[in-house]
Formats: structure tokens, sequence, C-alpha cells
């Protein structure tokens, strides 16, 4: 479920839709939480569609650690890349809003903590755009990534948050014994389904 603060417009003919700030979020919120209604495709039910109903999952859903494709119910799968993204996921499974975002601004998120299958260009416009989307980014860049995280994740408990109650019992529970400082913090490396998490070659290099 995407912040209620958001709504859904064309970003242009060649990018499609977009998620924009209708209100602003204050960093710290929590952006997007799976919830029920999301449709969870495990790698079975994947392989047993029809091409065009494939086509649909790979370009609205995204795939979490375990291989499973997650397509939200309502306008999240809309949310697009930026090399500078104003929203990121987390170990915990929800988005959180890593600067204030202004009415207006689109919501924007970082595809390669998605398990990308296959590298994809990036029109994000951003000056500090990586031009390809790489399925490898996320192992290059998740302590830079941990650092804006548990920055924006500090302040949780200041703002209003309007998706709290939409949170899994036993995801508000873990997240409520970090903040407590009862837990170390977890990496959005645990995101990434085994295969990423080895080191390249290029990276060794
Ligand atoms: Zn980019």
């Amino acid at each position: 479920m995407i912040h209620p603060s958001t709504e859904l417009r064309l970003v242009s003919p060649h990018v499609g839709y977009g998620v924009f700030a209708s209100q602003p979020i204050p960093k710290g919120s929590l952006v997007y939480v799976q919830d029920p209604l999301d449709i969870k495709i495990t790698p079975q039910q994947y392989q047993r569609l029809d091409e065009t109903s494939r086509q649909l999952a790979e370009k609205y859903s995204f795939l979490d650690a375990k291989g499973n494709r997650i397509l939200s119910w309502d306008a999240a799968k809309f949310v697009n890349h930026s090399c500078h993204p104003n929203t990121m996921s987390t170990a915990w499974g929800f988005e959180v809003a890593l600067r204030d975002i202004e009415p207006g601004e689109e919501i924007t998120d970082e595809y390669s903590l998605f398990n990308l299958e296959w590298e994809m260009e990036c029109a994000c416009g951003h000056n500090a755009c990586r031009g390809m989307i790489r399925p490898t980014d996320a192992m290059m860049h998740f302590r830079s990534w941990d650092n804006s995280i548990q920055s924006a994740i500090a302040m949780i408990p200041h703002v209003d948050q309007p998706l709290i109650r939409s949170l899994d019992t036993l995801t508000h529970h873990s997240l409520n014994e970090y903040l407590r400082g009862g837990t170390r913090y977890r990496s959005v490396r645990s995101l990434l389904r085994k295969d990423l998490k080895k080191p390249s070659q290029s990276m060794m290099s």
C-alpha cells in the first residue's frame, strides 16, 4: 500500500505513469508497506503463467529474496526508479522516505534492491545517473544506502505514519525492537537473493 499523500500522474509517453507526492511527506515516513491485498506470485505460479501475464508481472512486480514476485494492488506498482531516489526499501520490507519529499515531487526508489534479472536502461535524468540499472549495483552501493536508510529510520517515531497500522504484526514488533535499541540494524543486503550477494569478478579487481 502506497502512502495516502500521493497521486498517480503521467510522467511522459516514454516513461509512462509515476507516483507523485500530493502533500509533504517527511523523512522517515513509511511510503510503502506490503499488505494482505498485494499479490504474491511464487516461482511455480510464475512458470504456469501465459506469456502476456508474465510480461505484465515482470513490468509491475518486484522480486523478493525468495524469488516471489510481489504485485501491488494499488499505485505502488507505478513507482519509478531513480539513481538518486527519495525512498528506499528496508530489510523489514517497507519503503522509507530518505529525505523530506515536497508536494509535486515524484516518489522514486532504487530498483537494484529488487533482485533484477537483467540490466535496465535508466532514464531518471539525475546528474548522478548510472545509465544502466544492474542487478549487481546493490552489492556495490549497499553500505552507503544503509547509512541513508538508518538515518531515515531514526525519524520513524517522530513523524506522522499513516501506513504504520498496515504493517504486519511481526514486522511492526521487529521494527519497534530495533527502535528501542534491542536489536542491531539489518542491512538491505538481506533483501538480495543468494547469487547476487557473491562479489562479481569486476568488483574484486
Ligand atoms: Zn538513473
